[in-house]
């Protein structure tokens, strides 16, 4: 059928008008309909178990965009796959690797907060993650002579991140591992891939690595748990109100084995090799963006209660609970009770 004229235009403009109204219609409709959706995934990658929680869609094939991402960065960032950036960093033995530009950056943030904590945090840490081997049933406490040989291959300043993504290691001996920042980072990036796909209310959950993005259906804050240690069931030993943040645990519970009645976690001091010891059971960070609290997490742990408060308290838009040995909790001063 063909119009002519100006009846024509007035006929077209009224059929747009009406295909407008059926569109809006229909989305009116639909965004009624998904509005207090609620889907969910889960999945495991870096060796921990990965929920995704979105609100107001029921689109599952966002869910598994997420899981994908995992997937992809694991293939990037993980120590131990063979053929990711960081397997081949440590297997080029001193000659130039070309790395992807992300594991470039995030090496960069790496080792600025390396320097930031003199060392407490460090992505040059792998002979003695390796050689403590937590993920194994097998793991035992390494001999003194074996811990002495690792120690010797751990100056983060042997990585060096050359122009065009180019990273070399000084020492061959040495090994990286962003086992302590590559979650918060994917959580990042997950963040941003939801919210390109329009999703404005959902939790992120990478093994206890948490992002809460937007509010609840309701309007309301997100409601995160901070696990209580060493509790079987999982439980909360309190919980914070959170939107728009992320919320990291790092704490002794997480990965531990125990030799001759004695607790060794997966927390390691890089001056002596050996898990840190100073009466702390788990460093809580809240900041905006994840992979500053997933580095703040672990460094904050290996520089204890005090030490680690002032870093806190130096930093913007970031604040910290520690819960010590005895239970007790310590906050910065703006964290929200
Ligand atoms: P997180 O759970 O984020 O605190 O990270 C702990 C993991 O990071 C451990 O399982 C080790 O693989 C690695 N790691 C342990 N100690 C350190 C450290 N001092 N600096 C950097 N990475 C570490
Ligand atoms: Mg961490």
């Amino acid at each position: 059928m063909f119009f002519s004229g100006k009846k024509s235009i007035a006929l077209l403009a009224a059929a747009s008008l009406l295909l407008t109204f059926l569109l809006s219609g229909c989305s009116a409709v639909k965004s009624l309909e998904t509005a207090n959706t609620k889907i969910s995934k889960t999945g495991f990658a870096f060796d921990t178990v990965i929920v995704i929680t979105l609100y107001g869609t029921d689109d599952e094939s966002i869910l598994d965009g997420c899981m994908e991402l995992a997937d992809y960065y694991n293939r990037l960032l993980s120590a131990t796959l063979e053929g990711s950036d960081i397997w081949n960093i440590n297997h080029a033995e001193g000659k130039d690797t070309t790395v992807n530009e992300e594991t470039y950056l995030l090496l960069q943030t790496a080792l600025s907060y390396a320097s930031k904590s003199e060392g407490a945090f460090n992505p040059a840490l792998g002979t003695v993650i390796d050689l403590w081997d937590f993920n194994s049933e097998s793991a035992c406490v390494p001999s003194d002579e074996d811990l002495a040989k690792a120690l010797e291959h751990i100056d983060y300043n042997n990585i060096l991140l050359k122009a065009d993504n180019i990273v070399q290691l000084l020492d061959p001996e040495l090994k990286v591992n962003l086992g302590a920042i590559a979650k918060g980072y994917i959580a990042d990036r997950m963040k941003d891939y939801l919210t390109s796909m329009d999703v404005s209310s959902a939790i992120i959950n990478l093994g206890g690595n948490v992002y809460a993005l937007g509010e609840k259906p309701d309007g309301s804050k997100y409601t995160v748990g901070i696990q209580k240690p060493f509790d079987d069931t999982g439980s909360a030993i309190t919980s914070v109100s959170i939107s728009n943040q992320s919320i990291v645990t790092s704490g002794t519970y997480e990965r531990y084995f125990e030799q001759d009645g004695v607790l060794y976690h997966h927390i390691l001091d890089p001056d002596t090799g050996y898990p840190a010891d100073n009466g702390l059971l788990s460093v809580t960070i809240l900041s905006k963006e994840s992979v500053d609290g997933d580095a703040l997490s672990t460094t904050c742990f290996v520089l204890g209660l005090d030490e680690g408060l002032s870093l806190i308290e130096s930093t913007s838009d970031t604040e910290a609970l520690f819960i010590t040995e005895d239970y007790e909790f310590h906050y910065s001063s703006g964290f929200p009770k």
